[in-house]
């Protein structure tokens, strides 16, 4: 592994790769940047730019040029980032790939990898839609998985378990939809490159982990 690693996470919503994007960072002391996040922030605060929220609020998509000088204004050309990163729902797309390529290219560095955390789709869905959460203490369930000892109720303090809108069946499956979509796109475009690590997300997170950790370093 090399000392800055720079990382590209991909993988179906539920496949746990923000779990493993945590764990990369910690484990290399590199940063982590998660584009969904960070443009759901500055949404909430209202720091986007002026004409992005213009474009947002008319309904339309913000184009990759819009994603590309955020991505560098806010992460990739600061301090933080030049240890190394892991991104997490960025390139979206290979035109976005494209640019962080050539991004990095002109300052003589490359990328160490994409991790692709690869899940069966039904299993995916399971793990989001099956999700449940207390509102109280925020306990989090799963009706398959992890379902409580009382069906509908918090083991710790009794009340009744919530379902996140986003976790609704429809709107997951509009969700896992638009990722596979953009996932299959992206895994050609890093795989034609050589540099598509493919980890199976079946396991504990310490074992996802810990395929991941070997193959990056016989990538390196
Ligand atoms: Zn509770």
């Amino acid at each position: 592994m090399t000392q800055h690693p720079r990382i590209i996470l991909l993988g179906v919503p539920g496949s746990g790769k923000g779990t493993q994007g945590a764990l990369i960072a910690k484990t290399f002391g590199i940063p982590t940047f998660s584009s969904g996040e960070y443009f759901r922030n500055l949404r909430r605060e209202g720091r986007l730019p002026a004409e992005i929220s213009a474009k947002i609020n008319a309904g339309g998509l913000v184009s990759d040029e819009d994603v590309n000088v955020i991505v560098v204004e806010s992460f990739l050309s600061t301090q933080e980032a030049q240890a190394g990163f892991v991104l997490d729902g960025y390139p979206r797309t290979v035109a976005q790939a494209a640019f962080l390529d050539d991004y990095l290219t002109k300052q003589s560095l490359g990328l160490t990898a994409a991790v692709y955390v690869e899940l069966p789709m039904d299993t995916a869905f399971r793990r989001i839609s099956g999700r449940r959460i207390c509102p109280n203490d925020g306990s989090v369930y799963n009706v398959y998985f992890q379902p409580p000892q009382r069906e509908g109720r918090c083991d710790l303090c009794g009340a009744t378990l919530i379902q996140r809108e986003d976790d609704r069946d429809e709107s997951v499956r509009t969700r896992m939809a638009t990722y596979e979509a953009i996932t299959k796109a992206l895994i050609g475009y890093y795989g034609d490159q050589g540099k598509l690590v493919i980890v199976n997300g079946m396991q504990t997170p310490d074992a996802v982990f810990a395929e991941m950790r070997r193959a990056l370093d016989d990538q390196a």
